[in-house]
């Protein structure tokens, strides 16, 4: 274990004693490269009975709040230097890919310290003075997945401690260090108790939403554990918000100059390996351009680097931790089992790690695994369609309804055909272009329930009061 890892992970670091330790696996090696705590029930007591005590006095001053999100963003900036390696060590994502999400997670907590949010003084006359405030809710889990954890901490730490609420946060047993970084990074700046990192296996997640102290949860992860937290949630009416799996369908339009956006649709699909809750999971390309589109593509997948993060040059690491290779592994042999041909890629690479060709699939269709699930990996199936409305019904037909983009030379066409798909974001000529800090983020079906992002993931975070009373006195 490094000696900066060793920092992170020591019991000075914490504010808890933990209960053991769990290993922490480099997805580049297959090997245990550290340990992480792993907090036990009596101390998950422990440090929600702080983050309640921290928030008697949080709540108060939201000009306190709003500058230690700025001290924060300046924080975070400064020491991306340090968390870098950190995450590119256990998530397995090239450093610069590292540095970019580190960069998005401080302009996060920038943006909730800027954020106006205006009073609503519904009446203020000679009659009455009405007004609705929103006020903290306490305690809030926030519960993070592997894929970006320090980007998607951030989306919930930013708003929640902005509205006044106290955080623990529990990232994914996969990648619990750099999260535990942040953390150390993040209390430099904050009251004790404001912000606690906790780590440990699934249970302590159900622990946590479990638990009789936070009065929401906050999670992001798949659609099986997500359906797990509203439940367990509803047992004492926690709030919850949940940011969960999508299988996000590109349809691209017979207009479209196939040349020009077959890199950006190829990023769209394989950026950070395919592990993005809103990449593009499923194309339907029409069938005039369909054989040129997935031609294009196989071309662009055959010429990228795929290595370990920490080699210079590396476009796409490894995937992040076995289950999902094996699992990415299962869905591409069953599709080629049933038909499927891989144009290029269509097996894991030869070496040590979790290392995938990035797949080009051709010759498939709805109904086999690779199409209606989530693939969480680098590989893309690539259908064709007939018509409008054909593409349309099969981009509506799953359960997920997350992210969704239309491709076309004509965007105003595109846009007019994007209400029609089912999704909480539909992107013209990209993909994910709607993820910013003042955007509205969250999925429509199975993909979630609530939104993360501008005043409206801020509003998650409270709870309304109406105060209302006789003229006040001018
Ligand atoms: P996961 O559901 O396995 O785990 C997510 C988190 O929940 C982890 O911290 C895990 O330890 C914890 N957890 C596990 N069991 C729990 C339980 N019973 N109660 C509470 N917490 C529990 O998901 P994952 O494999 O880490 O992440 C991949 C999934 O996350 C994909 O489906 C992806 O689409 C989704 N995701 C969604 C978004 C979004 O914003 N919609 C963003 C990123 C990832």
């Amino acid at each position: 274990m490094s000696s900066a890892i060793a920092d992170i992970v020591s019991a000075d670091a914490l504010d808890f004693a933990a209960d053991g330790a769990f290993d922490v696996i480099n997805p580049a090696t297959g090997e245990v490269f550290a340990q992480a705590p792993q907090i036990g029930d009596k101390a998950l007591d422990l440090v929600f009975a702080t983050a309640q005590d921290a928030f008697q006095s949080w709540r108060r001053d939201e000009g306190v709040r709003r500058a230690a999100l700025r001290a924060a963003a300046d924080a975070v900036e400064k020491r991306a230097g340090e968390l870098v390696p950190v995450l590119t060590a256990e998530q397995g994502k090239p450093l610069n890919d590292a540095l970019e999400e580190i960069g998005a997670a401080a302009a996060w907590l920038r943006y909730y310290a800027e954020l106006e949010v205006p009073r609503e003084v519904i009446q203020d006359d000679a009659v009455a003075y009405q007004e609705v405030v929103r006020k903290p809710l306490g305690v809030v889990a926030a519960i993070t997945p592997w894929n970006f954890p320090l980007a998607l901490a951030s989306w919930k730490i930013a708003p929640a401690l902005r509205a006044g609420n106290t955080v623990v946060l529990k990232p994914s047993p996969f990648t619990p260090l750099a999260t535990l970084a942040l953390g150390q990074v993040l209390r430099e700046v904050l009251p004790d108790g404001v912000l606690s990192v906790v780590t440990g296996r699934d249970p302590l997640g159900a622990a946590m939403v479990a638990h009789p102290v936070p009065r929401k949860v906050s999670f992001t992860g798949s659609t099986a554990t997500g359906k797990k937290v509203a439940a367990s949630a509803a047992d004492d009416l926690k709030r919850v918000t949940l940011e969960l799996g999508g299988n996000d369908p590109a349809i691209i339009l017979p207009d479209v100059d196939v040349a020009a956006i077959a890199q950006d649709l190829f990023w769209s699909a394989y950026r950070n390996n395919g592990q993005v809750c809103l990449a593009v999971k499923r194309v339907y390309a029409h069938e005039s351009i369909h054989a040129e589109l997935v031609d294009a593509l196989a071309t662009i997948a055959a010429t990228i680097k795929v290595d370990d993060g920490v080699v210079a040059g590396a476009q796409l690491g490894p995937i992040n931790n076995r289950p999902q290779f094996a699992r990415v592994s299962e869905l591409v042999t069953d599709a080629l089992g049933r038909g499927a041909r891989a144009v290029t890629g269509g097996a894991p690479l030869d070496r040590p790690g979790y290392f995938y060709a990035p797949t080009i699939l051709d010759h498939v269709d709805d109904g086999i695994r690779i199409v209606d699930e989530e693939q969480f990996g680098p590989v893309l199936p690539v259908m064709s369609y007939r018509d409008e409305a054909d593409a349309l019904a099969r981009a509506n037909r799953t359960n997920y309804g997350l992210t969704a983009s239309i491709w076309s030379g004509d965007a105003e066409r595109a846009l007019a055909l994007a209400t029609e798909v089912d999704s909480g974001q539909v992107t013209i000529n990209s993909h994910g272009a709607g993820v910013r800090p003042n955007l509205p983020f969250g999925g429509h079906k199975w993909s979630g329930l609530g939104v993360e992002n501008g005043p409206w993931g801020l509003y998650g975070f409270t709870e309304l009061q109406v105060l209302a009373g006789p003229p006040r006195r001018k």
